[in-house]
């Protein structure tokens, strides 16, 4: 079983304004349109038989929208295929409320994105959300290193993720980007720490519009190998952060990279369905 731990899709009518504006703020290529069909398209093409969503709350009067479509995502394929996780914002008033509402839906976990979000990752109201969503035992994905959208902003750095883990230590928390997307060197930091990584754009990074590759420093095959091993390959994540990469092309890198058969069963599939409660 190949599992995406990392993607993103939008509600049918938002979908081609949404992907369209995201590619042109940050001038990167989409490789779907953004639809959940087009992300089984995708799948389909790929070999990839089920996908995370991870939708970002930006501003908190879209948290009960958001939620509301990705509950009906999650209804949709009954736990097969597309398994949408949750939004929340940092500013959401009653967050232990909403988390607890969240869970008792039946959702696995929640995405929070700091740069999106404009809160740091280790400011006490993400602490806060971390800290409940631990006590509910879900979940929580997490943006982690740079972001083209907002270069230069540090608020998911790796010395901040540090400073949550060591406030929250909570073994659910995935943290994206191998830890820290185009910080490899202070990602390294984080390498073996007790939370999940994934492997979203680290050796693929996205594309500008126009082909050219983007200005973010890929990691090569030996150095990925080496962060999956310093990490623990039982806590790596296949992700591909579609639509802002090709799922074909990540998995393709991931294969290719020189981990052993048994760290590719784990880190493709195994991981993913243990975490989500499938096997194991
Ligand atoms: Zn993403």
């Amino acid at each position: 079983m190949i599992i995406d731990f990392h993607t993103h899709t939008f509600p049918d009518a938002l979908a081609p304004r949404a992907v369209a504006g995201m590619a042109a703020a940050a001038d990167m290529m989409n490789y779907s349109d953004g639809t959940a069909s087009g992300l089984l398209a995708s799948m389909a093409r790929s070999g990839i038989d089920a996908a995370v969503l991870a939708p970002v709350v930006t501003k908190p009067r879209q948290t009960e929208d958001i939620n509301r479509a990705a509950a009906a995502v999650n209804a949709a394929f009954q736990g097969r295929g597309l398994i949408s996780l949750a939004g929340i914002h940092p500013d959401t008033e009653s967050p232990e409320k909403v988390l607890k509402s969240l869970a008792a839906q039946g959702f696995f976990g929640i995405k929070l994105h700091p740069l999106f979000q404009g809160v740091p990752i280790d400011d006490e109201r993400n602490v806060r959300i971390v800290e409940y969503a631990a006590s509910l035992d879900m979940i929580v994905l997490i943006h982690a290193g740079a972001d083209p959208n907002y270069p230069g902003l540090d608020y998911a750095s790796p010395r901040r993720l540090l400073a949550l883990l060591e406030r929250v230590p909570h073994r659910k928390i995935i943290l994206a980007h191998m830890a820290g997307f185009d910080n490899w060197d202070e990602a390294a930091a984080l390498w073996g720490a007790p939370c999940y990584i994934d492997t979203a754009v680290a050796m693929g990074p996205w594309r500008r519009r126009n082909g050219q590759p983007s200005p973010a420093a890929p990691m090569d095959s030996a150095g990925f190998v080496r962060a999956v091993r310093a990490h623990g390959a039982e806590r790596v994540l296949f992700g591909s952060d579609s639509p802002w990469s090709d799922q074909g092309e990540a998995l393709s890198a991931v294969r290719a990279s020189g981990l052993t058969g048994g760290e590719l069963s784990a880190v493709l599939g195994g991981n993913g369905a243990k975490l989500l409660g499938w096997e194991g």
